[in-house]
């Protein structure tokens, strides 16, 4: 097959709300960070934590970790999209940042629990596009969590026993995917982007060119 021509068409289209959420250990952020590698279209939307920071992960990379008192202030000034508590601690996703790429038809990806997804819904239900990502078994739930060394036995134990809890909200979702391979995993959900981005409904400069194309 001769090698295809540089697509020369652009019909612009309105950004996605790439929503991914999973029991803890089940794969979900190294997905979404080979995504963040791999796609250039799409940018991550960095939440803000009360949680202590891990010593992997980078300030305002990874997380923004703020106070207590600094969280209040946030939510109660409405710069938060969403928020949650999860295992114990605020989670919550900066407003802004989402307002500005939608704004632009940019895409944005969160990884964020089933409350967040949920509030997001409501919100935004139109640009919102959600995975549930499910481990093989809880054994190797288990198993990763203690893999990943970084946290306590009690904070490893916590996150367990939420794992149910989390999965029980499977059938939110638009789709869903069990991660028993890395790499087909990632496939999957490069192919729902892939295919949500060709949605004729997020696709509003679809009118003008067909209009062209047949005047
Ligand atoms: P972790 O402490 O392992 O980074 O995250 C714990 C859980 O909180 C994960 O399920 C993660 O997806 C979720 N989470 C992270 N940021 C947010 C957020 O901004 N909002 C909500 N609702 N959940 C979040």
């Amino acid at each position: 097959m001769a090698p295809s021509a540089p697509a020369l068409v652009k019909i612009p289209r309105r950004g996605l709300m790439l929503v991914i959420s999973s029991p803890s250990g089940a794969g979900k952020s190294t997905i979404a960070r080979t995504l963040m590698d791999k796609d250039q279209q799409i940018g991550l939307s960095v939440s803000v934590t009360t949680r202590p920071r891990r010593q992997s992960e980078i300030e305002g990379v990874h997380y923004k970790f703020v106070s207590q008192r600094e969280f209040e202030r946030l939510r109660d000034s409405d710069s938060l999209l969403e928020w949650a508590q999860v295992h114990g601690n605020y989670y919550g996703t900066p407003r802004e940042a989402v307002e500005t790429a939608m704004g632009e038809g940019r895409d944005m990806l969160f990884d964020i629990d089933w409350q967040g997804a949920q509030q997001l819904q409501e919100k935004m239900s139109a640009d919102v596009v959600s995975i549930f990502i499910l481990p093989p078994t809880m054994a190797e739930l288990q198993s990763r969590l203690h893999r990943r060394a970084e946290d306590s036995e009690e904070v490893i134990q916590t996150r367990l026993n939420n794992s149910r809890a989390e999965i029980a909200h499977w059938r939110e979702y638009d789709y869903v995917i069990v991660n028993d391979d890395l790499n087909a995993a990632f496939d999957a959900v490069q192919s729902i982007v892939k295919a949500e981005r060709l949605r004729r409904d997020r696709r509003h400069g679809l009118f003008d060119f067909v209009e062209g194309l047949i005047a």
